[in-house]
């Protein structure tokens, strides 16, 4: 084909894809400007063999320090992922091989029953029994139903920083007490609430990070709120030997050992969170949240105001709405143009309010939602 040709397909296909106005059920946005301009320079760098790209090296370890200081302690240990996928994997994959060095022969981790899908590649691929553990009427973990889970064979204890259908926030402070206490591993998934709940005005009402001793590992995505490009999710660990225990070794490569999961890694995707965290620093993404959260809180006013209740007050940007016919209802607004998810347990209307969501398209939601319930 020619040149042209090839242009004016990419033209054809790309107008078949949504662009994120009114896309209200994501919790990807357009990557920042500077992003992609950090993106497009590092295009080939692949830290995958990172000898050769010791300046993308430089930032990720950079990156690390940042995104550690950020969630209680800059000197931890990890690399920049594909996503909370990844972190997740590698996070129980690393606690998995100690324990199995140790000689435990059957292991079992305690998920909340809110925990993403990962969670089910994980038990597929890793071989761990995961159980999950019953929520409270706010829809965060139960401790009393994590702590009847342990038994001899619990290595991992993981809570939510954000989850991702209601945007709550697990209790992490009593689980980081439990998992202290009892020897077990604790795994913050972040994802999501890594980079807005230490924004937030009430944020010392949900202690989740390092500062919190029983907390043993991160997973946080900046392809999510960080407004960087996919893929670039985080993984930060306490200790330094827990990257040992996902480390295999490289012979070809001009590294010695590699402990990341995927081999050839996106160097580019590190250089536009890199831009983006120095460009805004912590105001800029004080202000992006700040706006978000207000945002939220216009909806979840405006939603009550014509008799629709929030499932939970937001504690991040992810509002939920209890409405009857809740698949009907997002069928209809898909029909005015408006892509909205919808929760399982309880059965609700769901909304992230990303940074491309504005006031003006706020007020239009709620014309169209109100005129559809
Ligand atoms: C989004 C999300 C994930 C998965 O992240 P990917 O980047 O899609 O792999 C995991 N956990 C939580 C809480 C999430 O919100």
């Amino acid at each position: 084909m020619s040149r042209e040709a090839v242009e004016s397909l990419l033209r054809e296909k790309k107008q078949k894809d949504l662009s994120y106005e009114r896309v209200l059920s994501s919790m990807c946005t357009y990557p920042h400007e500077i992003a992609a301009y950090a993106h497009k320079m590092f295009l080939e760098s692949n830290l995958g063999d990172s000898g050769l790209f010791p300046g993308t090296k430089e930032m990720e370890g950079e990156l690390i320090r940042m995104i550690g200081a950020l969630l209680g302690n800059e000197n931890v240990y990890g690399y920049i992922s594909t996503g909370g996928t990844e972190s997740n994997i590698q996070a129980i994959r690393a606690i998995r091989n100690r324990r199995k060095r140790e000689g435990l022969q059957a292991m079992n981790i305690i998920v909340p029953e809110t925990a993403h899908f990962s969670f089910d590649k994980i038990a597929d691929i890793l071989c761990v029994n995961v159980k999950k553990a019953t929520l409270d009427d706010a829809l965060r973990v139960d401790v009393n139903s994590v702590e009847e889970l342990i038994d001899a064979e619990t290595i991992c204890i993981v809570g939510i920083a954000g989850t991702t259908e209601f945007g709550q926030v697990d209790p992490i402070e009593e689980l980081a007490g439990i998992a202290k206490g009892k020897g077990i591993f604790l795994h913050v998934d972040a994802a999501f609430g890594g980079l807005v709940i230490p924004f937030l005005a009430e944020k010392d009402k949900y202690r989740f990070d390092f500062s919190l001793d029983g907390v043993s590992c991160i997973s946080v995505d900046p392809h999510k709120m960080g407004m960087s490009t996919i893929p670039a999710g985080c993984i930060l660990f306490r200790e330094d030997s827990y990257l040992a225990n996902l480390e295999v070794s490289t012979p070809y490569l001009t590294t010695r050992g590699q402990s990341s999961l995927t081999g050839t890694r996106s160097g580019a995707a590190t250089a536009a969170t890199f831009a983006v965290l120095k460009y805004l620093g912590r105001a800029g993404m004080q202000r992006i949240v700040d706006e978000c959260m207000r945002l939220t809180r216009l909806l979840v006013q405006g939603a009550k105001e014509n008799g629709i209740q929030p499932v939970i007050e937001p504690v991040t940007n992810v509002v939920t709405l209890s409405v009857e016919e809740v698949d009907r209802v997002a069928e209809a607004l898909k029909a005015k143009g408006w892509t909205v998810s919808t929760t399982r347990k309880p059965k609700s209307i769901r909304l992230v309010i990303m940074p491309h969501v504005t006031e003006e398209r706020v007020k239009l939601f709620l014309e169209d939602l109100t005129t559809v319930v």
